[in-house]
């Protein structure tokens, strides 16, 4: 048993991340929406692939699955959606995608809101979240409705504060600008958005962050309380009826953003 790990960015399309997590033999990938960086990563590295997991089923998500397994014939995790082909092991909520080479089991969450079958996988600290939860934001609503998103979101937020959340894309510097528009006395804020800028600066990964971190400034996961309603509310220009209102009136005020 090897537990000594890590896990490093892999750089897909404009600004998604195809997360590796790897030792000095091994390495198993979530959500490769394209086979090619991951095969280059694989023969500089000189690494032997040995998992696939999928959080949904969007292209820029599991786009490259068949041709990694055509190289690499090995299994793949991914949530019930037949939209995602060549899958070995559909999970669901509960269950639990063992990666031996590691030494680490991660539990499956379905987290319902971006698409509808979209699951996290979460264990040894890490959470892979795909679209669901971004630095200081959250994902789309494409097939899901804000009170599954807000749930899906306060079951991730419910995980302890040293959880690294992994996140399928970079959209952090541009989630922080909104998060400054709705919360303008966060410090919290202006000293993330300081540390993202450099790290953008130097062409460094915001991410992973800290769950800590946004439970106390991602205004997605703070739509219960008094400073982010109010500017909700404001933007509605109505009363609001409660956190899952708040939420509906940031996701589509984000949009237009
Ligand atoms: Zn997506």
């Amino acid at each position: 048993m090897n537990s000594s790990f890590r896990v490093e960015p892999i750089h897909a399309f404009n600004d998604n991340y195809i997360w590796c997590i790897r030792d000095h033999n091994a390495a198993a990938v979530v959500d490769p929406g394209d086979a090619n960086p991951v095969l280059e990563y694989l023969a500089t590295e000189k690494l032997r692939l040995t998992a696939i997991l999928a959080t949904h089923h969007h292209a820029d998500h599991v786009g490259g699955i068949p041709a990694l397994l055509a190289a690499h014939p090995v299994r793949v995790f991914a949530p019930f959606d037949d939209r995602i082909e060549a899958v070995s092991d559909r999970v669901a909520d509960g269950d639990v995608a063992e990666l031996p080479d590691f030494g680490i089991a991660l539990r499956v969450i379905e987290i319902p809101g971006h698409t509808r079958t979209h699951v996290a996988y979460y264990g040894a600290n890490l959470l892979f979240c795909g679209d669901t939860l971004f630095g200081c934001g959250c994902g789309r609503l494409f097939e899901g409705t804000p009170l599954q998103m807000h749930a899906s979101l306060a079951r991730l937020a419910a995980l302890p504060d040293d959880t690294r959340v992994y996140c399928g894309h970079e959209y952090t510097l541009s989630n922080l600008r909104f998060g400054r528009a709705v919360d303008p006395e966060n410090p919290l804020l202006r000293a993330w958005e300081q540390e993202a800028t450099e790290q953008r600066r130097i062409n460094r990964p915001t991410l992973p962050s800290l769950l800590a971190r946004e439970k106390r400034a991602n205004p997605f996961l703070r739509c219960g309380e008094p400073a982010v309603a109010a500017a909700a509310r404001r933007e509605a220009g109505a009363a609001l009826a409660g956190p899952v209102e708040v939420f509906a009136v940031l996701r589509e005020w984000k949009n237009r953003f």
